[in-house]
Parts: C-alpha cells; sequence; structure tokens
C-alpha cells in the first residue's frame, strides 16, 4: 500500500507531484533549517483516489492519526484541547500553483470549550474570539458551501454598530457576538450545527479540499494555464501560528526581487495584527515590506537573512508567505516565484552574472510566450497630449490594454463573447472574477497591492493590470469608477491602462512599438534597449547558438518577407499566391473562369503572368540568398468569384438589362459551388483540371528568379504543390513544372535551380510519404489541413460549435489547432518524416501550419528532426527562443 502521508520533515521540493507544490517546499524549508511550523502532506495520490471513488483509500485515517498523534507530542498540545489546544490550518496545494483558487480552513480545533483555553493560554479573550470567528467563517463558506456574503455582510453589521470601519476595532464582546450569529448562519444555511469536534472539523476539511480541485474557478483557472485536469491536489495540515496577537504580531507576503522588473530589493507587503487571509484577499490595506524594519527590526532581518537563503538554495526568484507571532518570525510557503515577462528575462541573465545559474539553464528560465509578451504593443507617450490622466496605480502586470470598462465578471464575459474589448475594473478581485479577468483585455482595482489577487494572477497570465488605484472610487453597484476631480466612467466608456508603469487614461490611447520589437526591427541596439533588451539579445544568441530546427517564416509579400529576415528568419517556408489573385486581379480571374476556349484562358493567363512575376521578384529581392518555398495556388476558385447570392439579386435587379456577362458568371458560380468546400476542387487538383494554371504560375517564379540573377541576385526558389494525397498528381504536375523551368532556362539564357516538393496535409500523403517522396525534393507539413484532415474537423464550423465542451470534457487540453496534437496528427508527421527520408535521404522536412510558431509544437518538431519550422515574422523570435530551447 502506498504511503500517504509525509511529514514535513520527510518530504523536499521534488516531490512536488505527490505533495503539491505547497507541500513540497514546506518540507524543503524545514529541511533547510528554517522556521516552519510543524506539519503533515496528504499527498495528491490520496486526493486523486477520493475524486475517483468518492472516498478516501483505506488507511488514509490511522495514516492521519499517526501523524497527527506525533504532531501532538512534539507540540506538546492536543487538537483542540479546551485548556491548551493544539490549532492547525488544513490547506491545499497542487503540484502548479494555482493562486486562491482552492481552499484553505485556518485554526482548525477551536469550539466553545477550546477558545477559552487559546484566550487563557494568549491572556488575550479578542485574539480567541477573532480566530474562532474566522474558523467558522472559512469552515461555512469552504466546507459547507455557504455565501460568503453573509458572513460579511454580518461583520459589516457588527462594525457598523461599535461605530468602526476597521476589523481591529472590534471588540472581544463583539467578536463573541459574531461567533454567535456566525453559528446562526451555519445552522440556518447548511441545516446543520457548525461541528465542534475538532477532528470531525479537520476530517471534512480535508475532505473540501480535495473537492476544492474541482470548483469551477479550479477548472477555469487550469484551462486557462493548461495545467492538466487529473493531477489532484495535496492537503497540508500545519500547526497554526498566529500573526492576529496583537501589533507585535502580524503577517505578510514578500518577493525576493520585483516580480515585475526583477530588480533586487524589498518587494512585499506587510499587515499587522492579522491572519494571512486578510493581505492576499486586499481587504484591508497594507504596508509596504520596508516598513516591517522600524515595526520589528530583529524579525525584519531575519527575513531578509531568510530572503537570501532562499534564493542561492532555489537559484532563483522565490515569492513567501510569512507570520510574526509575537516578535517570532514563521514561514508559511515558499515557491519559486511568478514573474512578469520582463523580469523573467532579466532575472534569468542576472542569475547567471551571479553564477548562479549557467547559461543553458538561463535560456529554460524563459519561454516563447513571454517573449511574445515583451513584443505586444505599448503606449505611445509621444502622442498623449489632450488624453486625461485619471491617475496612476500600482504598475502590477506590464502591458498596454484599451477596452470599456465593466464592473463585473459576468459583464466582461459577456461583452468580450460579442467581441468587445474590455477592461474588468473592480475594488479587488477574487477567485471568483477570475472569468471576467481571462474575458478582458486588461484589469484595474483600486485596491490591494502588488501581491494581491489581482496582480499574482494577472501576472500569471500575461495580462496587463493596475491594481491599488487608490484615488479611484468604484462602486460596482452603481457601475461607475470616479477618479479625482469628479471624472466619472460608466460602463461603454474606454478606458485604457498601462501596466508598465500604472497609468489610467480615459479614452483610447495611440500605442507603439515595444522596445524588443525595436530591437529586433533593428531600430534599437542591445547596447541601447537598457537591461531588458540587453537580456533578451544574450538569450537569444544563446538560443540560436544551441538550435538545430531553422526558422522560416510564412510571408506573401517583400514587406514581410523583409520584417522576417530583420526577426531573424532564414527563408520563407510559406509564400502563399492566392493574394496575388485578389485586387484588380480579380477581372483576370474571373476571365480565366469564363474561358470559352484554350485561346481566351491563355489570353486572361498571360496577363496575369506579368503580374505574379513581379511579386516574386520583390520577395526573392527581400530574401536574397536564403530559399523561397512558394506554395502554387490553393483555394478553389469560386473564392475568386462574386458572391452567388448578391450577384443573383444583381441580375434579378436589372432584369432584361442584365449584363450577359454577369449571365455566365452567374452560372459560372453556380457550376463551381461546392457543398465541402475544404475537400472539394482545391490544390493540386486546380492545377490537374485548369489547364496552363500551375505553368503559368511556375513560368512567373523562374522567370523571376531569373531576373533577379541577371541583377546580380541570389534568388532560391521551391516550388510547392498543395494537397497531394498521391504520388501521381505530384509526378503529373512536377513534368509540367520541369518543363517550364527548363523553357524559361532556355529563354533566358540563366538556369536557377529549383526544388519542387509538396505539403504532406492529408493523412494519405502521409501514409504513402515514402512514394511522394520520389516525387519530391521537400516536405513542407500543412499542419492546419492536416488536423482538420486527421480529425474529420472543419476548424471554421467546430471552434465555435463545440470546443469548449471538448476542452471541458478533457478530450484535448488545448486546441489541436493551437497546439500540434502529437498523438494523432504528430505520429502521420513522424511516419512521413520517417519515411520520406527513407525513400530520400537528404529530403528537407519543414512545417508551415500555424503550429510553426507554437512552443510546444516547436519542440515537437525538434524532437521528430524536421529541418526547419515556417510561422508568421511577428512569431519568428518567439520560434527562435523556443528551437533553441528545445536543443538544449
Ligand atoms: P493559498 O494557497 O490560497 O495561498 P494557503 O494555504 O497558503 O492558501 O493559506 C492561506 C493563508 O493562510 C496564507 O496567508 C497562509 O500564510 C495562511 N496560513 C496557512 N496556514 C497557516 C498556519 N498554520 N498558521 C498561520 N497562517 C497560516
Ligand atoms: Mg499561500
Ligand atoms: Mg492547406
Amino acid at each position: 500500500m502506498p504511503k500517504f502521508v509525509y511529514d514535513f520533515t520527510e518530504g523536499n521540493k521534488d516531490l512536488k507531484d505527490l505533495l503539491g507544490g505547497k507541500g513540497a517546499n514546506l518540507a524543503e524549508m524545514t529541511n533547510l533549517g528554517l522556521p516552519v511550523p510543524p506539519g503533515f502532506t496528504i499527498t495528491t495520490e490520496a486526493c486523486r483516489h477520493y475524486l475517483e471513488h468518492g472516498t478516501v483509500p483505506s488507511g488514509l485515517q490511522d495514516e492521519i492519526d499517526a501523524h497527527l498523534a506525533a504532531l501532538e507530542s512534539s507540540m506538546g498540545k492536543r487538537l483542540g484541547d479546551p485548556s491548551d489546544p493544539l490549532l492547525v490550518s488544513v490547506r491545499s496545494g497542487a503540484k502548479f500553483s494555482m493562486p486562491g483558487m482552492m481552499e484553505t480552513v485556518l485554526n482548525i480545533g477551536l469550539n466553545d470549550d477550546s477558545v477559552l483555553g487559546l484566550a487563557a493560554q494568549a491572556g488575550d479573550e479578542r485574539f480567541a474570539y477573532d480566530s474562532y470567528r474566522r474558523l467558522i467563517q472559512m469552515f461555512g463558506k469552504t466546507v459547507l458551501d455557504i455565501d460568503g456574503e453573509l458572513f460579511e455582510d454580518a461583520i459589516e453589521a457588527a462594525k457598523k454598530a461599535r461605530g468602526t470601519t476597521d476589523d481591529a476595532g472590534l471588540t472581544a464582546d463583539d467578536l463573541r457576538g459574531l461567533v454567535a450569529t456566525f453559528k446562526g448562519i451555519v445552522q440556518d444555511e447548511a441545516g446543520r450545527a457548525f461541528p465542534s469536534d475538532p477532528r470531525e472539523q479537520m476530517d471534512l476539511a480535508v475532505k473540501a479540499v480535495f473537492d476544492s480541485w474541482n470548483a469551477e474557478r479550479a477548472i477555469l483557472y487550469r484551462r486557462q494555464e493548461r495545467i492538466p485536469v487529473d493531477l489532484g491536489t495535496a492537503v497540508n495540515i500545519c500547526s497554526m501560528v498566529f500573526g492576529n496577537l496583537g501589533l507585535d504580531s502580524g503577517t505578510g507576503v514578500a518577493f525576493t526581487r520585483d516580480p515585475a522588473s526583477g530588480q533586487q530589493g524589498i518587494y512585499g507587503d506587510y499587515l499587522q495584527n492579522a491572519q494571512g487571509e486578510d493581505v492576499v484577499a486586499g481587504i484591508r490595506n497594507t504596508v509596504p515590506l520596508t516598513e516591517l524594519e522600524t515595526i520589528d527590526k530583529a524579525s525584519y532581518d531575519r527575513l531578509l537573512q531568510i530572503m537570501e537563503t532562499l534564493e542561492n538554495h532555489y537559484r532563483d526568484m522565490c515569492d513567501i508567505e510569512f507570520t510574526i507571532e509575537r516578535g517570532k518570525l514563521w514561514m508559511l510557503q515558499t515557491r519559486v516565484g511568478k514573474r512578469t515577462a520582463a523580469a523573467a528575462f532579466r532575472i534569468a541573465c542576472q542569475l547567471l552574472d551571479q553564477g548562479l545559474i549557467d547559461a543553458d539553464e538561463a535560456a529554460q528560465r524563459v519561454t516563447g510566450d513571454q517573449l511574445a509578451q515583451l513584443m505586444f504593443p505599448r503606449f505611445d507617450d509621444a502622442r498623449l497630449d489632450g488624453v486625461t490622466r485619471l491617475t496612476r496605480g500600482m504598475n502590477a502586470s506590464p502591458g498596454a490594454a484599451v477596452g470599456t470598462a465593466v464592473f463585473t465578471s459576468e459583464r466582461a464575459v459577456e461583452l468580450a463573447a460579442q467581441g468587445k474589448d474590455v477592461i474588468l475594473v473592480r475594488r479587488e478581485t477574487n477567485p471568483d472574477d477570475l472569468a471576467g479577468m481571462v474575458a478582458a483585455r486588461g484589469v484595474l482595482t483600486s485596491r490591494g497591492g502588488k501581491t494581491s489577487h489581482a496582480a499574482v494572477v494577472a501576472r500569471g497570465m500575461g495580462k496587463t493590470c493596475v491594481c491599488g488605484a487608490e484615488e479611484l472610487e468604484v462602486d460596482v453597484k452603481a457601475g461607475t469608477l470616479t477618479a479625482p476631480g469628479g471624472v466619472v466612467v460608466r460602463e461603454g466608456d474606454v478606458v485604457s491602462i498601462d501596466g508598465t508603469s500604472g497609468d489610467v487614461y480615459l479614452g483610447e490611447v495611440p500605442v507603439k512599438h515595444s522596445p524588443v520589437v525595436q530591437y529586433f526591427e533593428g531600430e534599437l541596439s542591445a547596447e541601447d534597449g537598457g537591461e531588458l533588451v540587453a537580456s533578451v539579445d544574450r538569450l537569444m544568441a544563446h538560443a540560436d547558438a544551441a538550435a538545430r530546427l531553422s526558422v522560416r517564416a510564412n510571408a506573401d509579400t517583400p514587406e514581410d518577407a523583409a520584417r522576417a529576415r530583420r526577426f531573424g528568419a532564414r527563408g520563407i517556408g510559406l509564400c502563399r499566391t492566392e493574394h496575388m489573385f485578389l485586387g484588380d486581379r480579380r477581372q483576370l480571374v474571373e476571365q480565366l473562369i469564363l474561358a470559352e476556349d484554350g485561346a481566351e484562358r491563355q489570353a486572361a493567363l498571360d496577363a496575369l503572368e506579368p503580374l505574379q512575376r513581379e511579386d516574386f521578384t520583390g520577395i526573392f529581392a527581400a530574401m536574397d540568398g536564403l530559399p523561397v518555398t512558394i506554395r502554387l495556388i490553393d483555394p478553389p476558385l469560386h473564392e475568386f468569384l462574386p458572391d452567388l447570392t448578391d450577384l443573383a439579386v444583381k441580375l434579378a435587379l436589372a432584369g432584361d438589362a442584365a449584363d450577359p456577362k454577369d449571365r455566365r458568371l452567374l452560372e459560372a458560380v453556380r457550376r463551381l459551388h461546392e457543398q465541402n468546400p475544404m475537400l472539394g476542387l482545391r490544390g493540386v487538383r486546380l492545377g490537374l483540371v485548369i489547364p496552363g494554371l500551375f505553368a503559368m504560375q511556375v513560368r512567373a517564379i523562374a522567370e523571376a528568379a531569373a531576373d533577379r540573377r541577371k541583377a546580380g541576385g541570389d534568388p532560391r526558389p521551391e516550388i510547392m504543390i498543395p494537397l497531394v494525397g498521391a504520388v501521381q498528381e505530384l509526378e503529373a504536375v512536377r513534368e509540367e513544372a520541369e518543363k517550364v523551368l527548363a523553357d524559361v532556362a532556355e529563354e533566358t539564357g540563366v538556369d536557377v535551380p529549383a526544388l519542387i516538393g509538396t505539403m504532406i496535409e492529408l493523412p494519405r500523403a502521409a501514409l504513402t510519404a515514402g512514394q511522394i517522396a520520389e516525387a519530391a525534393e521537400f516536405f513542407s507539413f500543412g499542419t492546419n489541413d492536416l488536423t482538420q484532415t486527421t480529425w474529420g474537423f472543419s476548424r471554421d464550423d467546430v471552434e465555435a460549435a463545440f470546443f469548449s465542451r471538448y476542452l471541458d470534457l478533457g478530450i484535448f487540453g488545448v486546441s489541436p489547432f493551437e497546439t500540434l496534437d502529437r498523438d494523432g496528427v504528430g505520429r502521420l508527421v513522424r511516419i512521413a518524416a520517417e519515411e520520406g527520408r527513407r525513400a530520400r535521404p537528404g529530403i528537407k522536412l519543414g512545417i508551415c501550419g500555424e503550429h510553426g510558431g507554437d512552443p510546444d509544437s516547436v519542440h515537437f518538431c525538434h524532437e521528430v528532426g524536421l529541418d526547419y519550422v515556417s510561422c508568421s515574422p511577428f512569431r519568428v523570435p518567439v520560434a527562435r527562443l523556443e528551437a533553441g530551447r528545445a536543443a538544449i
């Protein structure tokens, strides 16, 4: 039988799977000799058993009994003992941190008898009843599922009766009264009395923590953060220490460096005479941690010392929760802290310079997603004239967000679903606001510090957040935000929030490139760009040196090609030609489709050819010396014709006066109409059915290449045939293409070698890749279509229709269009790569679906041994970084 309970002295930081992050790190700190209140951890395995079977595993109770007995004897107190009670907290803690998403109950062990013992031992009746009312409140909310507002309202009423606005103004009598009121609420709402048996309290709390794994907000958070659904949470039973024992006590949170910038210094919040929950919830205003130095110098010094120990031990920035009980410091939690993208890059390089980590590790400490965040636009300072600045709050999570103000999570979700950009405005957020935070472009709160719920969660999500903007009055019920000077913002009014400076503006502020984009653009050098840009430069260089995959771009214009090149692309992996058939050229496409005979068709093609040639010349110039993969036309031709209904209406209105050309056009539209265009006449099929179409495109490519060569350039064309399912299709097109290439070489006197290859985007192509490779010099995996055809999903139809349900059901953890489905689509890619290489050693292999810019998919491509990934120009740096990280 597995062991389900570990004492804090038995675990360590590497046991996160089993003990959860909190438990593993409490154990690590215990074994480092830091002051952690003793306790033990119930494993995630016990939780998984409970969630699956609805009962705790047999043997768990005995193990808990044994560990509790050991805890009691080491503390010299018994749980809930009427004369001198041991109290414990029952705390959730999963493998991945899910701040505030699951439950914790403090002060377990109090009842009408033991509260007297606690009061006597502490010599403080007020403290004892404060602790007791907190227990009933948390227990009621968490274990018995009672609406927390009921308790909050009762506290408000008690404060009003006492004539105070502060929790601290309540007397022992008031709190005793609240205990009675709270018990009444429990009886009314839960239909049972508050359990006075300490052990029953503990067991019920343990189950409630298990159950909180499946709380709605926890599910939503996991989906957002891509945390697997089936891990379960551990439960930590931790002996209580008290921050609410008077002014020489308190509780706080801290970071070993600034989580927003990475700067070293003192970052945290402290609250005197309070228990832990009060700080994170942003309910009462905290003081900056630096003030602890004057409040309690000894504890402050000890805290700084411990923070240094932790940083050196974890070799990373840590965040911590601590409590001071009558001048004695206790550590209640630590973990490698969540940080902003900018801080991640800076901290990695700082730790590298300090010699705590090496360059490989530094590159592993940052991610492509974080780099992508650094490439988001910023507000343009130069264009702030005339813009009203409402206030400056705390810069909790960087970025520039613009949207209409909304005051509830529900409205944020509603309006976002209608495609509106919203800024969620709250006094403070709590875990129930998660859906609104996900839906919003940014979050603005008037209360709470950099460690408040809003700040922590927003940073984790990479969402722009300004918090603690205390000059703003947020009235959620009225749906208004009032700024100094009396400016009132209502739902529908646009606000702009700057998470980098903390500024809040009325109206829409224009944006500009971020410094990191300016750096990639070559407008800002690594030397002049400050610490962040220098860090990015350094880690990118290391990633490039390590990478085996090269990165190309999907680009259809010379401008995009040039940008991609500046961003580090080593060629074009996908140049789509269909946009070259739009605009003024539509006319010519119509002519092509309506052609009654070969001569008319050829005339249309002849007119298109020089236009295409020009397009290609520009792209070859921009990518001089690097490969450019050009995909011959792919979409069904009717996409270039007018809409059926529009045209029919036009004809009907014109009656007899209708243009005969329109009649022919209508016929053509009807003829070409398809039930399922995705699987219809497109790709290579078009090339085989419309004589001369592909030949024209190949000629344009070859002539453009010849022109460039004559002008002294070094064009490297690669001709890509889409939607091939059988080698015979490719052979037929290839023969035609080779003839055109030879013709052009002869006509121009310039021989430009061009590779001819194909996309692998149909399961049949993947499964017969060995045959197809006989006729293909390269494969490019078109994983968008390959995902559609493997799953049988039409992307445009399924995403809105049922993907969220599929995500709920855990059928997939993330959309297969976002991250390549390794098991299905990935298997086809593996087969095709292997068989392709076997048939033609040295065949070039790449991927050009949108997955090419997705970090996880880049790692997959590395593992399968592809030669390159291709993605949109703006994702190129992301893919470069991930290609390097994959190789380290
Ligand atoms: P979360 O994961 O939401 O942070 P925690 O389990 O850390 O939940 O607990 C919530 C708050 O209660 C924290 O501030 C924590 O420091 C405090 N806390 C938890 N256990 C104890 C304890 N044994 N003594 C004092 N404070 C505690
Ligand atoms: Mg905590
Ligand atoms: Mg395709």
